[in-house]
Formats: C-alpha cells, sequence, structure tokens
C-alpha cells in the first residue's frame, strides 16, 4: 500500500463503504515480537489475499514499532490501522504515539477503548472520549471497542454497560466516521466465543444507542470481536447481526485470517 492509496482509502473506509460490505480487522497486538516477525507476517497475510476478494474491507493492526515497515508490503486492498492512539497532538507527552504520527505512517483507523487497553493501563471512559476526538480531528476512523465483564453479564447488566460506553464516547460531539466493535470481555482470547444471539443481542443495543445519539448518521459498520474463528465466524454474519469482525488470535494465522475475510466477502457461507 502506498501513501496516495492510504489517502484514498481513509476516505474511503467509511464514508463510501458500499452496503453490505464486510470488515475485517485483524489486531495483531504484541503478538509479533520484533518488527521483523510483522514483517514476515504481513508478507504471508498479502500472499494469502491476494487478490482481496470484493465485499470486504481488510485492516491489519501491527504494533506501532512495525507499522513503517509493513506499511510498504501489505497488498493492494489491505488497509493499516493502529491498535491505539493518544489524544493529544504532539508536546511533551513522553512515550505517546499521536493521530498525526499514525496518519503520516498511512494509517486509515484506530482501535479505541479496546478491554485490554482500560482493564491494564487503566483507560476510563474518559480517556477512550478523548481518543475518539483525537482520531476525527485527524481523519482516522475510531473503532470503538466495547464490551461488558463476565459478572457484568451474569449480573444482568450487558445492555446498561454497553450503552454508557457507547455514551460516554458520542455524547456531545458532532457525527464522525465511526465503527464499534462489541466484544465480551469473557469472549476475548478465552476460546469461548459469544453465541450469535449473544452478538445479536448486544449490537441491536448499541445500534440503538447510536441511533439515539446521532439519528442523522448513516448505520455505523458493528463488527463482533472475541475468539473468532475459521468455524464460527460465518454465525456472526446472519442477518441483522455484524457487519464483520474484529479477529484478535487468529489474525496472528495468515491462513485462517485470510480464509475468514474470504467467508465475510462471500456473504457468511462456510464453505467457501
Ligand atoms: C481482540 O483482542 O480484539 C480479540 C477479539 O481477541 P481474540 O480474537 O483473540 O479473542
Amino acid at each position: 500500500m502506498t501513501s496516495s492509496s492510504a489517502e484514498y482509502t481513509r476516505a474511503e473506509l467509511w464514508s463510501a463503504r458500499p452496503a453490505g460490505e464486510r470488515m475485517i480487522i485483524g489486531n495483531w497486538k504484541a503478538g509479533c515480537r520484533t518488527a521483523s516477525e510483522s514483517v514476515d507476517l504481513s508478507r504471508s497475510v498479502t500472499a494469502a489475499l491476494s487478490p482481496v476478494p470484493a465485499g470486504v474491507r481488510v485492516v491489519v493492526c501491527p504494533a506501532f514499532t512495525a507499522l513503517g515497515a509493513v506499511r510498504t508490503l501489505l497488498g493492494d486492498g489491505i488497509l493499516l490501522g493502529a491498535q491505539d492512539l493518544f489524544w493529544e497532538d504532539q508536546g511533551a507527552y513522553t512515550g505517546a504515539i499521536t493521530g498525526p504520527m499514525l496518519t503520516d505512517l498511512g494509517c486509515v483507523c484506530a482501535l479505541v477503548g479496546h478491554s485490554e487497553r482500560r482493564r491494564l493501563f487503566g483507560e476510563t471512559d474518559d480517556v477512550v472520549a478523548r481518543k475518539l476526538r483525537a482520531c476525527w480531528r485527524h481523519g482516522l476512523m475510531p473503532v470503538l471497542c466495547v464490551g461488558e465483564s463476565l459478572a457484568q453479564r451474569e449480573a444482568g447488566a450487558t445492555a446498561s454497560v454497553l450503552q454508557a460506553q457507547v455514551r460516554s464516547g458520542l455524547s456531545g460531539c458532532a457525527p464522525g466516521p465511526l465503527a464499534i466493535a462489541y466484544e465480551p470481555i469473557w469472549a476475548i482470547g478465552t476460546g469461548r466465543a459469544a453465541t450469535p444471539r449473544d452478538c445479536a443481542d448486544g449490537l441491536a443495543v448499541i445500534r440503538a444507542c447510536v441511533a439515539e445519539i446521532w439519528p442523522s448518521l448513516s448505520p455505523v459498520p458493528c463488527l463482533y470481536g472475541g475468539s473468532v474463528t475459521t468455524e464460527n465466524c460465518a454465525g456472526f454474519w446472519g442477518a441483522g447481526t455484524a457487519d464483520g469482525a474484529l479477529v484478535g488470535g487468529v489474525s496472528l494465522k495468515a491462513g485462517e485470517f485470510a480464509t475468514i475475510c474470504r467467508i465475510a466477502a462471500d456473504g457468511g457461507r462456510a464453505d467457501s
């Protein structure tokens, strides 16, 4: 992917999204230990997805340190995203990775509020809201991650948790490009995915909440994340459910990630 195509696709990623197109985002986390491992993975993903099938938008989110190297190697139609960003643009913020740094490296989107950031790095809803605004200032599409813990689910609080997370992120600002990933915390990295029914219920709450806050906005892409595999992914794309997936662990396996992308492109059929 060249920087000029990144400029083009940043706008295209959200505003010109064809109806029915699915979005598959690979979150590589710290799964590659070095930039050269990320380079190898990006070569494998590119080879496995050559060409990227029509009907699916594919994004990979390597570690910050690998963005520069990976950017030049991704095949046409595979976009670059960031796993996080800092909320200010410039200044005395030691260690921060800012929106301008990410767009300069060709990123089209950034994950915001991933549960691992909330849990391990103490990110609050206020921090998440600032990061969303930083994305919008710099033309990055935020992928707002929301989801309930097991204790919250068992207490019957799933809907109220999702509503609170969506409202605190979006209230008080003008509509902007956005995708939302419903990621039940108990399903992330556990091998215990939500059922398609759990997914549909969570997404219905999220969609209703966005429509209430931003009634003028056309539907935002809503993804499911949490132990997505080649076997279970099609279940999340039935009528009225997810517009795609945020894939963690399996995105480190190029062949399986490519299979998920092909299943998504093929309308959810698992036999593609
Ligand atoms: C994630 O971390 O966003 C995620 C969905 O991880 P996994 O697919 O490994 O559950």
